[in-house]
């Protein structure tokens, strides 16, 4: 073993019961309705026509033309991956040497740090200022070749408009991934980014706001000339052929994903508004969670809420108070959650 691989924590994802059957679930962001009635039946025909024999299409170019579509960029700007995480593995193999400066904001996703540590690069976390923002010059002095930027932030969050992200880039000597695997819950995107500056690369998900966190597939938005060096350093067949069918079906239902994130940004509403009077410090969340910070000790409500049989994320970023990341459920879910966490504050303070 490599000795820097053998140093490393690697990266721990959030719970996932086995037997999910009683749990209410708001720790992974996983979106709490089901994916469009489509994406089963373009697996069922998948399968029904022999396809698992044959090798999948090592490019995926029916989904690249429905991204493409829904984006309104050319197929040649998009790239698919095993889930977004594969691509930004693909995007920190090409762009990051050992040794390298690898920036990314923090706090922010934990799976930025992993990443660095595989490449044996040299993990650069810049701080957010206290309200969630970043200076223009936030990754200028880094000298990294690539830096990341979750936008919207998790577990904030909060995100920073197009206009400031651009703002960054252009005093950026090196590539920005901007990391939207939460902005199809969110106002605004920098995908406009990707012909207008030529550092930025936008990293999406179908894992969230499509309901295909089970499925594993994500993409990237980037110059044909880049898309075409990172073709060179991904798995040859990196997408399985049913992924590629489901979510080709999963971004073609437009309508559909319009209607679960409307429930979604609703009862978002509702439960800021909620954990808010519990004491709480909450941040305006542009995506399917809600950043909890300073209100009733987080370890203590992550535990009790636990013994419950509801999980959500308990937090700890250097520098700051544990926090409570909470998934954006159905309004059931989140009835029971805020029955559940009154209770538990009610014999607190008993
Ligand atoms: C969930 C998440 C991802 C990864 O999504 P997958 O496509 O499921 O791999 C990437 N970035 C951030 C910030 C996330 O929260």
């Amino acid at each position: 073993m490599l000795p820097h691989i053998d140093r490393m924590a690697g990266y721990i994802p959030g719970e996932q019961p086995r037997d999910p059957g009683g749990i209410i679930k708001l720790n992974t962001n996983e979106n709490p309705y089901p994916p469009s009635p489509r994406v089963a039946e373009a697996i069922q025909t998948g399968l029904a026509d022999g396809r698992l024999r044959l090798y999948p299409d090592p490019s995926g170019t029916a989904f690249r033309q429905a991204v493409a579509r829904r984006h309104g960029v050319t197929p040649d700007m998009v790239l698919a991956g095993n889930g977004s995480d594969d691509c930004l593995t693909i995007l920190t193999r090409a762009f990051v040497g050992p040794g390298d400066p690898l920036a990314y904001p923090t706090p922010s996703y934990i799976l930025y740090r992993t990443l660095a540590e595989i490449q044996n690069a040299q993990p650069v976390e810049v701080p957010f200022l206290p309200d969630w923002t970043l200076p223009a010059d936030a990754f200028s002095s880094t000298g990294a070749p690539l830096a990341f930027l979750a936008n919207p932030n998790s577990p904030s969050g909060t995100m920073r408009p197009p206009s400031e992200v651009a703002a960054i880039a252009r005093q950026f000597s090196g590539t920005l991934v901007v990391d939207e695997a939460y902005a199809d819950f969110a106002d605004e995107d920098c995908i406009g980014l990707v012909s207008e500056l030529p550092n930025v690369i936008v990293s999406r998900t179908l894992s969230k706001g499509l309901s295909l966190a089970g499925l594993r597939i994500g993409y990237l938005i980037a110059r044909p000339e880049v898309i075409e060096g990172l073709n060179k350093v991904k798995d040859s067949y990196n997408c399985d052929a049913l992924s590629l069918l489901g979510g080709t079906a999963a971004i073609d239902d437009a309508e559909y994903t319009r209607s679960i994130r409307s429930r979604v940004v609703t009862t978002r509403r509702r439960l800021t508004e909620a954990v808010r009077a519990l004491g709480y410090s909450v941040p305006e969340s542009q995506a399917n969670f809600v950043w909890c910070e300073g209100g009733p000790p987080a370890e203590e409500m992550y535990e009790s809420l636990k013994a419950q049989k509801i999980l959500v994320r308990l937090m700890r970023y250097s520098g700051h108070q544990p926090g409570l990341r909470v998934t954006v459920g159905t309004d059931e879910q989140i009835d029971r959650f805020l029955e559940v966490i009154g209770t538990i504050l009610g014999k607190r303070s008993r």
